[in-house]
């Protein structure tokens, strides 16, 4: 169901009913998508929200919306664990701006969805409570990090469900599930009470049924917060330049792409062509370099921002020891995942002395020249196009064996990321398991990226 159409469910019936409906659909979560319920605090808000739409007070432009928050976002009535032992008991103090901006305008979080721990990860198996399975095909992994989120939408509990994306973890999990999976442009949404992975990419947005309701949230969670310093003017706020030429990037479509992934996509430019689009092949050789540049800084950063879960000031300490060094040691050990350690481990690698130049500032400049070739791309294509993910969703254990194989799903959503691009992952005809099809703009065109998705979606149906 879409937005409007539980918005219409409310006003003929209640928002209790609806929450209860959407309650009653989470206990039946067949895909492991979710950790916790918030059951008490969605009912009691269910009817102080009835309570105004019977007295005629304007409730807001939600009113009464179920929804779903990935696990890392901070929120009363439930825990916030990011899906990692060392944070299994922690009960946020407050509750991060997107989940408060949703409230006030009267959406009702009824669940915190799975990810993989502290959201590194490509598939949602490296949640500490279990992996995320598909929808569509319980064999398979829904993608990751914001797995659950992804697989709660597309399992119809609620019309929307918030995720965070890093380096693709909105969009992956869109394009595996067959639902909308939008990545604003940086600073888009307050990242205030959201758990840090990496400062310099993490964006938060929403997963949906449609790009319409995509818009939708984001008219309500964009815009300065001065709580976040990096967050800028509402790009939603700006119209849509009507898009004409659409830029292929080549090498997404090269050797590497699974068949059934580049049939669709090609199948959806032959659309574009025939309605009159002026479609092109874009080639961008510094691509190849965006995932590796990703993986040397958002490790970094990772190391910086996980350097607080000590077991002092955040996170369980398991051991009977005093001694600090043991402290650490044994908190660390038990409450992260071997893919949140091997992370820290490279992190403070590439960011230690002798190795910094080597490894991060060389990273940094590429990341500046792969912004320069997209930038100047953005200048002749009012959009950049391609698959989001090389293949369609993946065995549960396929990948699990070899990181660098989990990587290799994400080499075609860091670049948004390093970028700080708004980019949207729209379902595509396909042959079997869902395709995504990629939409990349300009920092803060995203009510552009937007329209053309919608255009994407149509040509689609
Ligand atoms: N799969 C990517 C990674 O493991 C993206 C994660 C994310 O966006 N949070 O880093």
């Amino acid at each position: 169901m879409t937005i409007n159409e539980v918005k219409a469910i409310v006003s003929s019936s209640s928002a209790l009913e609806v929450v209860k409906a959407a309650i009653e659909r989470a206990k039946a979560d067949r895909a492991h998508a979710l950790l916790e319920l918030m059951e008490e605090r969605a009912l009691i808000r269910a009817g102080e929200i009835d309570e105004k739409l019977n007295n005629g007070i304007d409730a807001g432009s939600l009113a009464g919306v179920p929804f779903i928050a990935k696990d890392n976002f901070l929120t009363f009535g439930s825990h916030t664990t990011a899906a990692a032992k060392i944070l299994e008991n922690f009960e946020a103090p407050f509750q991060s701006e997107a989940i408060e901006r949703l409230e006030a305008a009267g959406a009702i979080c009824i669940a915190k969805a799975n990810l993989d721990a502290f959201a590194h990860g490509g598939s949602t198996e490296n949640s500490a409570f279990g992996p995320t399975t598909n929808p569509h095909d319980s064999t398979r992994v829904a993608g990751g990090s914001s797995g659950g989120s992804a697989a709660a939408v597309a399992l119809d509990i609620v019309p929307f469900a918030l995720g965070t994306d890093t380096g693709g973890s909105i969009r992956e999990p869109a394009s595996f599930t067959g639902v909308v999976g939008l990545k604003p442009t940086y600073g888009a949404v307050s990242r205030y009470g959201v758990v840090a992975m990496a400062s310099s990419t993490d964006v938060i947005g929403p997963l949906t049924h449609t790009v319409e309701d995509a818009k939708l949230v984001m008219d309500v969670i964009a815009g300065k917060d001065t709580k976040d310093s990096t967050t800028i003017e509402n790009p939603y706020d700006v119209s849509a330049t009507e898009v004409k030429k659409v830029g292929v990037i080549k090498e997404w479509l090269s050797d590497g792409v699974a068949d059934d992934v580049k049939s669709s996509i090609l199948r959806t430019l032959d659309t574009l062509k025939s309605d009159g689009y002026e479609v092109d092949e874009v080639s961008l050789p510094i691509l190849q370099y965006a995932l590796a540049v990703y993986y040397i800084i958002v490790p970094a950063e990772v190391a910086s921002n996980l350097a607080r879960y000590d077991g002092i000031r955040y996170g369980v300490r398991p051991g009977t020891t005093t001694n600090l060094a043991s402290v650490y040691s044994e908190t660390r050990n038990h409450g992260f995942m071997p893919e949140n350690k091997r992370r820290i481990l490279i992190g403070n690698y590439v960011l230690s002395s002798g190795y910094y130049d080597a490894y991060f500032r060389q990273a940094a400049k590429v990341r500046t020249l792969l912004t320069n070739a997209m930038n100047e791309a953005l200048e002749t294509y009012d959009v950049l196009v391609g698959p989001t993910v090389p293949t369609v969703a993946f065995k549960l254990g396929e990948n699990t064996r070899d990181p660098l194989s989990m990587y290799l799903a994400d080499q075609m959503t860091v670049s948004a990321s390093l970028t700080g691009m708004p980019a949207v992952s729209v379902p595509v005809e396909s042959d079997g398991l869902p395709v995504g099809f990629q939409i990349i703009g300009a920092r803060g065109s995203d009510t552009t990226v937007m329209a053309f998705a919608s255009v994407i979606e149509g040509a689609s149906v």
